[in-house]
């Protein structure tokens, strides 16, 4: 019995930020963002005012999001930074569970 073929997601090893997708085109898209919607959009809906510095992936590159000025959002560096942490928790409880499941399967 294989599930070797069944894991949800490549997991690629952080690089470069180019190399995660992030080039030339996320720096225009950013730009063009951050002057449209220069302040956090989360500290916006509990009425702060935040300046954001990050464009954020709404949903994630690795789970299929795309490049879309719509699939971003302005976060400040505290928010891009706790979204992050939530996402890189998500993927590790993911791959741990394909983990156990690969294991299981030699039982
Ligand atoms: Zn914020």
């Amino acid at each position: 019995m294989t599930t070797e073929t069944k894991r949800p997601h490549r997991w690629q090893p952080m690089g470069s930020p180019a190399a995660r997708g992030y080039g030339a085109k996320h720096n225009r898209i950013r730009k063009a963002m951050l002057r449209q919607e220069p302040n956090c959009r989360i500290c916006a809906q509990a009425g702060r005012t935040t300046k954001a510095s990050h464009a954020d992936h709404i949903v994630p590159k690795c789970l299929g999001g795309s490049d879309d000025r719509s699939n971003y959002q302005p976060l400040c560096l505290a928010h891009s930074r706790s979204k992050t942490g939530r996402e890189g928790a998500m993927i590790g409880h993911a791959r741990r569970r394909a983990r156990a499941k690969l294991k299981a399967g030699d039982a």
